[in-house]
């Protein structure tokens, strides 16, 4: 198997290590390879996204640490990009495509409050709550229906190398306090996302973070998304969205597991000649 986790975060934006010690835990991990994903930077002020003027710098450290740990791992350099509603991916995010080895394409973003200040779908249920009322007069069917709508404008208009996470949403609805996952209109809106990135060079992210930080008792996106994944034939990573050192692998093996019994044969991994698939047996 070739270990490797392209979604860890930094303290470049809301990771709380730096770059080298997500490496070093990746290289004890015995991974093959890693790759950085800082959030990228927005067109206004957010406490969790990179600074605009911290970014050369992080290309930078980015940039070296590869070339220091080339003999142990291989390192790529790569950004969670933020596609915004009525922005999609800003200017500056746009023009670090090309220096990046990988993107991940993600929507936490969803609207702005009535004060003016954008709000994410992840925070808390207040906020989520506050944003629902603001944003959809209260309706949680109209606000998870906008949000798989720009998960999907994203995947039809760059095809990110990868797509984050893509039922966020689910995090804070803990007990269905806004919408229930069986609903058939919940499943209609995942079906028509995943029908539009079924023909993109996108992969989708099997992602860890939400058991790793303790918000989630499933992956993202939930089992029976993964089956609706498989049907449709899309590729799939495996990743932990990675915040600290001891998150860099975390359920990893329950996930092999998981995936193989959904019957997927293969994984995509990132090489420095580019993306490949590798057996899951
Ligand atoms: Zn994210
Ligand atoms: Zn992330």
């Amino acid at each position: 198997m070739h270990l490797s986790n392209l979604h860890t975060h930094t303290a470049y934006c809301d990771g709380k290590y730096g770059a080298e010690d997500m490496i070093l835990a990746a290289v004890n991990s015995n991974f093959q390879s890693i790759g950085i994903s800082t959030h990228g930077p927005t067109p206004f002020f957010s406490d969790w996204n990179i600074q605009a003027g911290h970014v050369n710098k992080y290309i930078e450290e980015v940039t070296y640490l590869k070339e220091k740990y080339k003999s142990s791992i291989e390192v790529f350099l790569g950004m969670e990009l933020d596609y915004i509603p009525g922005i999609g991916f800003d200017e500056l995010s746009l023009s670090l495509i090309d220096k990046l080895d990988y993107y991940i394409g993600s929507v936490h973003y969803l609207g702005y409050f009535k004060n003016g200040v954008m709000w994410t779908v992840d925070y808390n249920l207040d906020e989520l709550t506050r944003g629902i009322n603001e944003c959809f007069k209260g309706d949680a069917r109209m606000a998870v229906e906008t949000y798989y709508n720009v998960i999907s404008e994203m995947a039809f208009k760059h095809q990110p190398p990868i797509i984050g996470h893509l039922d966020l949403f689910k995090k804070n609805n803990k007990e269905n306090a806004l919408f229930d996952e069986r609903e058939e209109w919940y499943v209609r809106a995942v079906d028509s996302c995943l029908d539009v990135i079924k023909n993109t060079c996108s992969s989708i992210e099997v992602n860890t973070g939400g058991i790793a930080r303790g918000y989630t008792t499933e992956q993202y996106p939930s089992t029976f998304i993964l089956k609706m994944i498989r049907e449709k034939n899309i590729p799939i990573v495996i990743n932990s969205d990675a915040h600290k050192v001891d998150g860099i692998d975390c359920k990893f093996d329950e996930m092999y597991s998981l995936v193989r019994s959904l019957g997927f044969e293969k994984l995509n991994y990132l090489t420095k000649d580019g993306w490949t698939t590798q057996n899951l047996n």
